[in-house]
């Protein structure tokens, strides 16, 4: 099987099972007092410091969730005021609450400051703006700092989901008012995430019980969980240049077959693991099976949990038609991929095209 799926999941690094296989033994709660307790403890928070060490943030400001979707939601429905949201964001920010407003797109997938700015002068409440700093589906890095700038003159409090940046483009976290992480995309176990809020902001907790992390989100730690995110840091799993490469050999490919190929946001900054591109003629679903035929997994864009390929929001909010944002795919890539993988890939895709009634209207 060749994996060109890292955006949906990556696979668990050497540290990280290391690391839990280490801690599989322990006993103990780690809110218990005694030694059974204490001792977990003190893996768990070696855990939170790792994580913040290598985010150069403080430990207090991270709060261990089930995930980035858990983040998202904890900010999102916390928060009281009004919301802005990037058009194309994940669903875990999109749909966490009803009635936020969008914030519009350009055609590249970058944020319309204009349209933010309009908006935020409009706002007599306080505004929460949520953001994505690189796009799942097409690899689109967002002006972070801009965007963070523009808040800061409306005295708006910006929440990143930086799910897809960690590891892959440098960030300076510490500058950001509060952002969400997911331990499966770097390596590290699914399951387990974070939220961490670095400015003063009053969120209620959704996850009330016992009190744990601060009484932002109870219920008895994820040990295991926190142990293999901590260590998965350790082992960069993005080497952006390398990919970049393989990127633009898989594209320059690509286009040596038919011109007239669509790679979504390539006139934008995008990190260099990611290429999504569209057939026009053939749909996504019937494309994503050919490949998994073939021992290849791609993906359409971002995984749905009911296995389903929808038509992607994303795409959508860019501008571009249905009819070619339904014959979409991602391929996304890690440190493992290979240029044999990514030359199979396209022995796959020459014979797709080459059955697509349409190509003549494409070529
Ligand atoms: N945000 C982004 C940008 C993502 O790619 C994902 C995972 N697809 C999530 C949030 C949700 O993360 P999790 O799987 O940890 O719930």
């Amino acid at each position: 099987m060749i994996y060109l799926d890292y955006n949906a999941t990556t696979p668990l690094n050497e540290s990280a099972k290391k690391a839990i296989l280490n801690s599989f033994g322990l006993l103990g709660n780690p809110s218990s007092v005694h030694t059974y307790g204490r001792d977990v403890r003190k893996v768990f928070e070696n855990a939170r410091d790792q994580i913040a060490q290598f985010l150069n943030v403080a430990a207090r400001n991270i709060t261990f969730t089930s995930g980035a979707t858990e983040a998202n939601n904890l900010i999102i429905n916390g928060f009281n005021g009004h919301i802005l949201i990037e058009s194309t964001a994940h669903d875990s920010l999109l749909n966490a609450k009803s009635g936020n407003t969008l914030i519009r797109v350009n055609d590249h997938g970058i944020i319309d400051s204009n349209y933010l700015e309009e908006k935020l002068a409009k706002s007599r409440e306080p505004t929460l703006v949520a953001i994505m700093a690189v796009n799942n589906e097409t690899g689109v890095i967002q002006p972070v700092q801009e965007i963070l700038a523009i808040c800061a003159k409306y005295k708006a409090h910006l929440h990143v989901d930086a799910v897809q940046a960690v590891g892959k483009i440098s960030i300076n976290y510490s500058s950001l008012p509060s952002f969400s992480l997911s331990a499966h995309k770097f390596g590290g176990p699914k399951g387990i995430g974070a939220l961490v809020i670095n400015q003063p902001l009053t969120i209620k907790p959704q996850i009330k019980g016992g009190g744990q992390e601060r009484s932002l989100r109870a219920g008895t730690e994820n040990v295991l969980g926190a142990v293999g995110m901590g260590a998965a840091l350790a082992e960069p799993m993005f080497n952006n240049v390398q990919l970049t490469e393989l990127r633009d050999y898989l594209e320059k490919s690509i286009n040596s077959i038919s011109n007239n190929v669509v790679f979504f946001g390539k006139n934008s900054p995008r990190v260099g693991n990611t290429s999504a591109f569209a057939l026009p003629g053939i749909k996504s679903e019937i494309q994503l099976m050919q490949f998994d035929t073939n021992k290849i997994a791609i993906s359409s864009g971002a995984a749905c949990s009911s296995g389903k390929v929808k038509t992607s929001h994303v795409l959508k909010a860019m501008g571009i038609n249905d009819d070619i944002a339904k014959c979409a795919v991602r391929v996304s890539m890690g440190n493992h991929t290979t240029k044999r993988e990514i030359d199979e890939f396209l022995k796959i895709w020459q014979k797709l095209y080459g059955t697509n009634p349409s190509r003549k209207l494409h070529a």
